[in-house]
């Protein structure tokens, strides 16, 4: 089933109804419209939630949901975990700022939003890179001091893993000597995917009109 309003219009409507802190209800509020409008599975899985957790989160953010979004894509459970997927959970847990249920729910997010093909401030529905950055810093502000060079954080995450795992992924002993620091560093630039389905939308929109 398709999403019956743009992607920005289901985000006003979920932050203008919804409750909790600001900052939390921002973050919940891109990854659920991010979830609902790159595909037509269950948001459950989208996101890597049971289907009690999210409903935990709608109601303790969003009174609004079962109003506000496609019933028929709520989802059942929380889809199968690719093999990295309970690893990367863990290691969000093991540096949680906190121990907030908020956390158990973002780590679940995160590492299931890391699986996707973007950077991960774009697969999280996030308006810019700054935004993942301040969640770091909220909830997993071990990893964000971690993190000092600020590398790109799908890299930083799975470089944290090998390490873990004494697994030597990196080609050089540092940095400033590797021909990968690009590949590892870097702006993460990029369009907030939703402004970018936006556009897709409005040019249908247009076309139609036409
Ligand atoms: S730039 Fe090279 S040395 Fe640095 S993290 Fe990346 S692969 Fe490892």
């Amino acid at each position: 089933m398709a999403l019956d309003c743009p992607p920005d219009s289901l985000f006003d409507s979920l932050i203008a109804s919804g409750r909790g802190d600001r900052f939390d209800r921002h973050v919940f509020a891109c990854a659920i419209v991010i979830g609902l409008a790159e595909a037509q599975g269950p948001l459950t899985e989208a996101l890597g939630l049971s289907a009690d957790a999210l409903a935990d989160l709608l109601d303790a953010y969003f009174p609004d949901a079962r109003r506000l979004l496609p019933a028929a894509r709520m989802g059942e459970h929380a889809g199968e975990d690719q093999i990295e997927e309970p690893d990367l959970r863990g290691l969000l847990l093991d540096h949680r700022s906190r121990n907030v249920t908020e956390e158990e729910w973002l780590a679940a997010i995160i590492a299931r939003r890391s699986l996707c093909a973007n950077h991960l401030w774009q697969d999280l529905g996030l308006f810019d890179r700054s935004e993942l950055n301040a969640l770091m810093e909220r909830h997993f502000h071990g990893l964000k001091r971690l993190n000092s060079g600020d590398m790109k954080w799908k890299k930083f995450f799975y470089r944290q893993l090998c390490e873990r795992d004494g697994v030597a992924i990196c080609k050089a002993p540092t940095c400033d000597a590797c021909a990968d620091v690009g590949v590892c560093f870097g702006p993460e630039a990029g369009e907030p995917l939703s402004a970018l389905r936006k556009s897709v939308l409005d040019i249908r929109q247009s076309q139609r009109a036409d």
